[in-house]
C-alpha cells in the first residue's frame, strides 16, 4: 500500500505537486492519470524517495521508502525507459541491479524471458527501440520480485501486442495481491486495464474512485433523445436549466438531467420520444470532462 499525504514539491518557482493526498491498495490496478504537466512523474519520483517532498508525507507500506535496505525487493518503479546506461547489454544491466540488491544470476535470465528479450539479452541497450526499453525497464522493476510496482508510462513506444502484453502483465500482478500504480496519458488504455482511477491537474487531486464509477458518473448526464418535435423539446428542456446539442440528424444531446426527467418532461409537454437513451460514457470522456473542469477552476483563481 502506499500513502500520499498533503504532499507538495515546488521547483523554483513551478509548483509541480500541490496539497496531493491519495491511498494506493493492494489488490488492484491504479491507474494515474493527468494531462502533460500535471505532476504525475514528480509524484512517483518523490513515492520512490528519489526526490523529497517541501510538505507532507509519503509512506510506503507502513514506513518511509528511503528507510528501506534491500529496495528492488520492496518497490518495484520503472519511471523512465532511456534512463539506462547504453554502452551496457540488457543482460549486465539487469545483473549489475541484482547484485546491488542481493539477487541471484538466474533471476536475471529469468526476467529477460519474462519481457521477451531473451534473445537480445547480450546486445547494448543503445541500439533498443523504445518499446525494447520499456520492456527492460519492466523486467529492472520486476527483478526483486516487490510487491509494490510504479510503472510511468509504460506502454509508450510500444505496438498494439506490446500494449496488451503490459495490461495483462499488470492486471496479472494486481490479481496475485500486488500494489500497482501505473501512470499513463492512454485513457482508452487505462480504461480497460485499471481497477481505480486517481486523477491530478496542476499537482492537485481530480479524482480518486473506481474506473467504473467515474465513467458511470459521467454516463448520467448525458441522454440521446429523438422527437419529431425536437427544436419545441429542446426549448423546454434548455428552459429547466439541461444542457442541449444538436445532432447533424436532429438528435438531442442532453446533460444535466437524466434520462427519466427527460421523459417526464416530454410527457408533460406532450411530445412524443422516438429515442431516450442514456449514453454510454467513456472513461476518456470523464477524464477530459473532469480536467477541463479544473482548468476553468484554476483558470479562475490564476493558478
Ligand atoms: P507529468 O508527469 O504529469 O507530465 P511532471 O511531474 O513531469 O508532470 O511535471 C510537473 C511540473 O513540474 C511541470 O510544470 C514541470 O515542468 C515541472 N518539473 C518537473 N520536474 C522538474 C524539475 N526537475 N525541475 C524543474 N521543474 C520540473
Amino acid at each position: 500500500m502506499i500513502e500520499v499525504r498533503g504532499v507538495s514539491k515546488r521547483y523554483g518557482r513551478t509548483t509541480a505537486v500541490d496539497g496531493l493526498s491519495f491511498e494506493v491498495l493492494p489488490g488492484r490496478v491504479t491507474g494515474f492519470l493527468g494531462p502533460n504537466g500535471a505532476g504525475k512523474s514528480t509524484t512517483m519520483r518523490l513515492i520512490m524517495g528519489l526526490h523529497h517532498p517541501d510538505s507532507g508525507e509519503i509512506n510506503v507500506n507502513g514506513r518511509r521508502f528511503v528507510d528501506s535496505r534491500y529496495p528492488l525487493s520492496e518497490v518495484g518503479a520503472h519511471l523512465e525507459a532511456r534512463s539506462v546506461d547504453g554502452a551496457r547489454s540488457a543482460f549486465n544491466h539487469l545483473l549489475a541491479l541484482a547484485y546491488a540488491n542481493g539477487l541471484p544470476r538466474s533471476r536475471v535470465t529469468e526476467m529477460l524471458e519474462t519481457v521477451g528479450l531473451a534473445g537480445v539479452g547480450r546486445k547494448r541497450v543503445k541500439g533498443f527501440s523504445l518499446g525494447m526499453a520499456q520492456r527492460l525497464g519492466i523486467a529492472a522493476a520486476l527483478l526483486g520480485n516487490p510487491p509494490i510496482l510504479l510503472f510511468d508510462e509504460p506502454m509508450n513506444g510500444l505496438d498494439p501486442e506490446g500494449i496488451k502484453w503490459v495490461r495483462d502483465l499488470l492486471k496479472g500482478l494486481a490479481a496475485q495481491g500486488r500494489t500497482i500504480f501505473v501512470s499513463s496519458h492512454l485513457m482508452s488504455e487505462m480504461a480497460i486495464t485499471a481497477d481505480h482511477i486517481v486523477v491530478i491537474g496542476h499537482g492537485r487531486l481530480i479524482a480518486d474512485a473506481p474506473a467504473s464509477e467515474l465513467v458511470s458518473r459521467q454516463a448520467a448526464r448525458s441522454v440521446l433523445v429523438r422527437s419529431p418535435r425536437a427544436p419545441e423539446l429542446a426549448e423546454a428542456l434548455q428552459r429547466a436549466g439541461a444542457v442541449v446539442n444538436f445532432g447533424q440528424d436532429w438528435s438531442l444531446t442532453v446533460s444535466g438531467m437524466d434520462a427519466a426527467r427527460v421523459g417526464e418532461f416530454a410527457a408533460e409537454a406532450g411530445i412524443v420520444l422516438h429515442e431516450l437513451s442514456p449514453q454510454e460514457g467513456s472513461l476518456e470522456e470523464a477524464y477530459l470532462e473532469l480536467t477541463a473542469a479544473a482548468s476553468d477552476y484554476h483558470g479562475v483563481l490564476g493558478g
